[in-house]
Parts: structure tokens; C-alpha cells; sequence
């Protein structure tokens, strides 16, 4: 008999960090591999950021922390938020974990009884649904069609509200589509939350600074009446190019951050102390790098959607946010590879197109929504402009 637990037979390991680390071993084996699976900005971390991290070495800023953040990380990101959101929020309704990821896990685990339902729109990032599982909740997964810009419609949201429901999960920029929800839009959704006021909203907006052609962020903690109903995360990763630094963080309900933080104290104890002298520079400090590496980001987006769009049997939405796309490959789907191999589903076609051509994305079946595949375009311009060629390549070849 299996030592594992019911639980966690209920998930998969994370298919994102999966495809990231095949393309990692094929490279080492020294396979020719363009990974454009892993959802991480490929510059590096800004030089004012680093020098802090030094000091703090330096310095012996190097012991446990307070669980769920120093005091100085919580008024940075209090400041944050009243600075780009407009959004009030005092230290004890601010929680610092080790990434994004752990946040969101830790406000899961701290609120999903057995049987929950947590309402996600598809496509949605790989880890919700099995956190959820993991949590002993029920996911209510939404799709949200490519006619729809892969959006949630007010009245789905509408029809999928239970008894039974604990969170809905909003994620804008979005991973895996890109798509961004307009002001009026979280409107919207918000007239539906505001009938429901068992149903609390994670607001997952850790895209929140790549976006384009002057797209205005809006967050829906930013809807007065919603405010003690929204837990609000971001972090530092992908604004900051951060992610191995492992710091993100929440804003919301007192009785949230003080359940988190119990969570916490029983796993990882504190966010790495180091990593969070780093957070409060990257906070604090100069912003002007962010606008810059969006230009470099919107440029790698304009190239990469019209070449995929030259490609016959590939249709691509140019989204507005965040550093991917998320092509349609539905036409050549039920082709044969050049090895005589049928591509039945994406699964299949993004397996051909690493094994045969050396490039690596994932299947949007993860995310949620079968008939694509993600592209994460936060990778250098030549890595791009020899991607798309193989990738061209490749679907010319399927017959
Ligand atoms: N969020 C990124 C992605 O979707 C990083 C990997 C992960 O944690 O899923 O690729």
C-alpha cells in the first residue's frame, strides 16, 4: 500500500515547473532546447536591489524574521498600494510569504473546508485547481472561450455561485492568456459578488505592471463595498525579476492574515530575511526599470503574435498584459508528425514540438483549456526569432 495520502493523489505536480525542468535537463544533456515554458523574466534582477541584499548579509540581517513579514517589508507594501492602487490598508492586514505561490496556498489551506467550492475561470494558472484539491475543496472551473478573450462573463459567474462557494479566483493580467479586465469589466463582476456576500474574491495580480499600450490596472479591492471581501496578492517576481528571491505578498480581512500567519508558523516560519531587505528596496526604491523592461516585453509580443499568425492552422490573440500568449492549434490537431506519430491533443502536439524541433511550451489542456498551448515570451529577441522558425517549421511538416 501507497504511503502517499488521499490528498495528494488528488494533484498532479505543477506541469509549468514540469516543462521547465525537462527543458533544463535536455540542455544540460546538450540538446539544442528554447524553453519558452517557464513564466519568469528573463533580465536580471535590478543592481539598487542586489547591493541591499549584500548589506544585508553584510550586516547579519540573517535570523528568523516575524512569520509573516519585518515591519518594514509590511509598510512597504502598505505604501505600495496606496501609492499605485489608491487602496488603504494598515500592517495587520499585510502578509509576506516565500513567493506568490506560498501565499496563495497558505489562504487556501487557511479557509477551504472539505467540500468548498472555489470558483476559477479557465484558462487559469496550473496551480489553483490542485491547491484547492489539496485543501479538500471542489474547484468550479469556468471556461472562458477564445470568443469571449478568454474572459469570465458576468451571468457564468452568476450561474456557478453556491452555497457552497468560498472564493472566486481573479487573476488580471493573466497567466496563461494574457488577457487584462478593464475597470468596467471588474465592474461587472463586482454587481454579481455584491449579492452573494458569503463568496470572498482572491485577486491574483501579480502581472500587475506588464501590461500595454497604456492599459490602466484596476484591481477589484479597489470596489468600496467589495474591499473586506478581497484578498489582494502580488509580489515582487515578475515586476522585479525576482523570482528566485521567493517573496510575495497580500493585502485583505484581519481574520485572513492572522489565519495565514498560523499557517506559517507551522511551515516555513519566515519568508528568507534577506530576500526581504531586497523586497523593501525593490518597493521603495526607483521604478523606472518597470516601464522600461514593459517596452522590451511589448516589443517581443508585436513579433511574436503576427509571426504565429503567418502560420497556417495557428490563430493568436495579442493580449494585452503579462509576457504570454496562448495560440489556438486546433486545426492541426489529428495531423501525423514527420515520425508518422498522430497529435490527437495539445499534450501531444507540444511533446512533437519539443522532442522534435527543440522547443518548449506547454499544453493549454493544463491551464484548463484543450486545443492550445502557452508561450512565454520572456526570453531575448533572437531566442524568439529562432523559436518561431522551428515552431513554423514544425507545422508546416504535420500532414
Ligand atoms: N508562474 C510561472 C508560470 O506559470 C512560474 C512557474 C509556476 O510557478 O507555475 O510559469
Amino acid at each position: 500500500m501507497s504511503i502517499v495520502s488521499k490528498s495528494l493523489k488528488r494533484i498532479k505536480p505543477s506541469p509549468t515547473i514540469a516543462v521547465t525542468q525537462k527543458a533544463r535537463e535536455l540542455k544540460a544533456a546538450g540538446k539544442d532546447v528554447i524553453g519558452l515554458g517557464a513564466g519568469e523574466p528573463d533580465f536580471d534582477t535590478p543592481d539598487n536591489i542586489k547591493k541591499v541584499a549584500i548589506e544585508a548579509i553584510n550586516t547579519g540581517d540573517t535570523k528568523y524574521t516575524a512569520v509573516d513579514g519585518t515591519p518594514a517589508l509590511k509598510k512597504a507594501i502598505v505604501k505600495k498600494f496606496k501609492r499605485e492602487n489608491n487602496l488603504d490598508y494598515t500592517i495587520d492586514q499585510i502578509t509576506v510569504g516565500s513567493g506568490g505561490k506560498q501565499v496563495i496556498y497558505n489562504a487556501l489551506m487557511a479557509t477551504v473546508d472539505i467540500g468548498d467550492e472555489v470558483i476559477i475561470p479557465a484558462p487559469y494558472w496550473v496551480s489553483y485547481p490542485d491547491i484547492v484539491l489539496l485543501a479538500g475543496g471542489e474547484p468550479i472551473i469556468i471556461k472562458c472561450t477564445e470568443e469571449k478573450n478568454f474572459k469570465l462573463n458576468p451571468s457564468d459567474l452568476e450561474n456557478s455561485i453556491t452555497k457552497k462557494t468560498k472564493w472566486v479566483i481573479l487573476n488580471s493580467p493573466s497567466n496563461p492568456t494574457g488577457a487584462c479586465y478593464s475597470e468596467n469589466e471588474i465592474k461587472k463582476i463586482a454587481e454579481v459578488l455584491k449579492n452573494h456576500p458569503h463568496v470572498h474574491i482572491l485577486s491574483d495580480d501579480i502581472y500587475e505592471h506588464i501590461s500595454y499600450e497604456g492599459f490602466k490596472f484596476f484591481t477589484i479591492a479597489q470596489i468600496e463595498y467589495l474591499k473586506d471581501r478581497v484578498l489582494t496578492m502580488n509580489g515582487v517576481s515578475k515586476s522585479y525579476a525576482m523570482t528566485g528571491w521567493r517573496i510575495g505578498y497580500a493585502a485583505g480581512p484581519k481574520e485572513i492574515i492572522k489565519a495565514i500567519a498560523k499557517i506559517q508558523s507551522q511551515s516555513t516560519t519566515n519568508p528568507s530575511s534577506i530576500s526581504q531587505a531586497a523586497a523593501v528596496e525593490a518597493l521603495n526604491g526607483t521604478q523606472t526599470f518597470i516601464s522600461e523592461r514593459s517596452k522590451a516585453f511589448q516589443e517581443r509580443r508585436d513579433f511574436v503574435v503576427s509571426e504565429l499568425n503567418k502560420i497556417s492552422g495557428i490563430n493568436c490573440l495579442k493580449p494585452e498584459g503579462a509576457f504570454y500568449v496562448f495560440p489556438n492549434c486546433k486545426d492541426l490537431l489529428g495531423k501525423k508528425n514527420k515520425k508518422g506519430h498522430f497529435l490527437k491533443t495539445d499534450t501531444d502536439f507540444v511533446q512533437s514540438l519539443l522532442e522534435d524541433v527543440g522547443v518548449a511550451v506547454v499544453q493549454g489542456s493544463a491551464f484548463g483549456l484543450e486545443g492550445f498551448f502557452r508561450i512565454s515570451y520572456a526570453t531575448s529577441m533572437e531566442n524568439l526569432k529562432k523559436a518561431l522558425m522551428k515552431i513554423s517549421d514544425f507545422c508546416k511538416s504535420l500532414k
